[in-house]
């Protein structure tokens, strides 16, 4: 059983887990000094809220965002921390700028699952009403019933994002009655959406359950799961994600795989990569092992919808012409 837990971090991880924390000490005790000071603007602040057409949302993870967007429309005002690609969200440190962003949130949605451990942190600094009004926070661990320990990359599950996009339609319709039939609408709409995932989701798994697949981190994992894949080398995966050192006999059993092409294609995590995880996809090639690229945070110019889907898409293709234990 592979517990997806930062406790068991080599030192090199601790450090780097003792920075952040370092970081997040200072940063909670700047916003603090900030929030004192500013203590007495706060009927200002409030009044320029009454005033504001949007209502502000944060979400942790910009693929939580796109649906904040989606649901809300022209009535939100969304800001996503974890946005750029080419950054290892792993290794996220939160910064006084995501603080400030936090302040005014009205709706906050972030994953949970020890993924974003730095958000519920900075909630519990900024507490609840600080612009003078109510903050509804959505984790969609909760929504689905994960925990730490539990593979956080949940937005991969086809059961997350229509909980979160009911949780959301639901704040945004507390925060704004006047407009509650239109996030209704838009709930529908999105929901109606996401049908063609769930419609590639079964048609995959009607052609490749069982079939043998490895990937470099966890990334995919709900996805694989959901289609029925048989998922391999998954300490490997996780020493990946955690940015610790996969064990000789870990790494050996993934290069057999690709070698002897025991597995039909390599799903390569894009934005987690280190020295190993891409001498692995060079392996793939090298041994005809087709690969599937995906990220941990949503690309620009797609939405969530279009951005599984072509995920999908391409892993369709690679299964279609990787056939395992063919020299
Ligand atoms: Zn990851």
């Amino acid at each position: 059983m592979i517990t997806f837990s930062r406790a068991n971090c080599t030192p090199k991880v601790a450090a780097t887990l003792a920075r952040r924390r370092f970081t997040l000490a200072r940063l909670v005790a700047g916003l603090a000094l900030a929030l004192g000071t500013t203590f007495g603007g706060a009927s200002a602040a409030l009044a320029a809220q009454a005033g504001s057409a949007t209502i502000a949302v944060v979400a942790a993870e910009n693929f939580y965002g796109d649906v904040a967007k989606q649901i809300g429309g022209n009535y939100v005002d969304v800001t996503s921390i974890l946005s750029n690609p080419d950054q290892d969200p792993h290794l996220f440190e939160a910064s006084p700028k995501t603080a400030r962003a936090l302040q005014n949130a009205r709706v906050v949605v972030y994953n949970g699952a020890d993924y974003d451990p730095w958000m519920s942190k900075l909630l519990g600094a900024t507490g609840a009403g600080t612009s003078g009004t109510s903050r509804t926070t959505i984790v969609a661990a909760d929504l689905v019933g994960k925990k730490a320990g539990d593979n956080p990359h949940l937005w991969y599950d086809p059961k997350t994002m229509p909980a979160v996009a009911r949780a959301v339609s639901a704040a945004l319709g507390a925060a704004d009655p006047a407009h509650k039939s239109v996030y209704d609408a838009n709930l529908a709409t999105f929901l109606a959406s996401l049908q063609p995932v769930d419609a590639k989701v079964a048609a995959l798994r009607a052609r490749y359950r069982g079939q043998p697949v490895t990937a470099t981190e966890p990334v995919f994992g709900y996805l694989s799961d959901a289609i029925g894949l048989d998922m391999r080398n998954l300490r490997f995966q996780l020493a990946a994600m955690n940015d610790t050192e996969a064990s000789a006999s870990d790494i050996a059993a993934f290069e057999r795989d690709l070698r002897e092409r025991r597995v039909r294609v390599l799903i390569y995590n894009s934005q987690a990569t280190e020295a190993l995880t891409r001498r692995m996809l060079a392996l793939a090639k090298a041994s005809n092992v087709p690969s599937v690229s995906v990220t941990e945070t949503q690309p620009a110019g797609v939405n969530f919808q279009q951005w599984m889907l072509a995920q999908l898409d391409s892993l369709d293709k690679a299964l279609a012409v990787g056939t395992p234990g063919q020299h």
